[in-house]
């Protein structure tokens, strides 16, 4: 039997109205910055002609206006160079009034974007994806934390869902989610599971999370034989099945299992964002 509405309402991790409520706080401190005379400003890089990549992009500068934050796109066509972005990227280093630096990615393959991100001055990182502010998630003095995980334990906090002593399973291990999520989380005293591909029996491991995390990308991969009842449940990935968006996750399948439960879209994705935003204002704070 599916619960009513009422009841699914009540389990459902609202993305969107938390990082409302941090876009509001960022919008404050912007005002306050620009009376200082400090325009908090970030570049957002975008090379070739990705369509989830314009998409990410248009959203992030949309979220940035709506902040108070000047945002500057920098869309190259595909044929860029390396060594073209990577002027660009010494270009913007140099620029005093930008404080955040993001190159979107996926880039094109003639690209290392191992060697691009390296290139980005780590107290402009605002993605967190310098090895510098990869590195420090560890020792937890990272001047910037990769975003999605960083919403993603903003989204616990919101909720009071402490991990300490947990048994948290993430499925995935990218280095701009799963690894740096996992690290995060045992820096909170999780007991931390993390998961890949050749990882075997990925359901029965996943039906012992207290908190179970899923960045695959593969759409509706978990259902409710994942799920531990009462577990909580944050969805990371975005599958496009014929022009609708939709997780890893099947939604319909688990909710009347889980306690807590992020949808897609309207879960991590506005945290994503919003993260960014309050990087991007520590960045601008930290030269003022
Ligand atoms: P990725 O595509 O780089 O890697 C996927 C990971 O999942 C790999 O470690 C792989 O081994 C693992 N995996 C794949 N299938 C699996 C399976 N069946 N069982 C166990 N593990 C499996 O990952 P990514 O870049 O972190 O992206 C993952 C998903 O999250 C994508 O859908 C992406 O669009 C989405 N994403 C969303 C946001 C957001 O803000 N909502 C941010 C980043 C990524």
């Amino acid at each position: 039997m599916i619960s009513d509405n009422s009841d699914i309402q009540k389990k459902i991790i609202d993305g969107r109205l938390i990082a409302k409520n941090i876009e509001s706080s960022i919008s404050e401190k912007v005002i306050k910055l620009k009376k200082n005379g400090i325009v908090p400003s970030i570049a957002v890089i975008l090379v070739g002609d990705n369509p989830a990549s314009e998409v990410y992009v248009r959203n992030k500068d949309i979220a940035a206006k709506r902040c108070g934050i000047l945002s500057k796109k920098d869309i190259y066509p595909a044929s860029l160079t390396e060594k073209e972005l990577l002027n660009k990227i010494d270009e913007l280093n140099n620029d005093p009034l930008i404080h955040g630096i993001l190159v979107q990615l996926p880039l094109p393959p003639h690209i290392d974007e191992k060697k691009i991100m390296e290139a980005i001055n780590p107290s402009k990182d605002v993605d967190g994806f310098h090895p510098l502010n990869v590195g420090k998630i560890f020792t937890e003095n990272a001047a910037f934390y990769p975003c999605t995980p960083y919403g993603i334990l903003k989204m616990l906090d919101f909720y009071d869902i402490s991990v300490k002593g947990k048994n948290c399973v993430v499925i995935g291990q990218s280095n701009i989610v799963g690894k740096p999520l996992s690290i995060m989380l045992m820096n909170r005293h999780a007991t931390v599971s993390s998961l890949n591909i050749f990882t075997k029996d990925v359901k029965s491991i996943a039906s012992k999370a207290d908190v179970l995390i899923s960045a695959t990308g593969k759409a509706h991969l978990i259902d409710e034989e994942y799920i531990k009842d009462g577990a909580v449940v944050i969805d990371v990935g975005i599958s496009n099945i014929n022009g609708k968006l939709c997780g890893d996750v099947n939604f319909e399948k688990v909710v009347n299992k889980v306690s807590k439960i992020t949808p897609v879209p309207g879960g991590v994705g506005p945290l994503t964002v919003a993260v960014l935003m309050e990087n991007t204002v520590k960045s601008a704070s930290m030269k003022s």
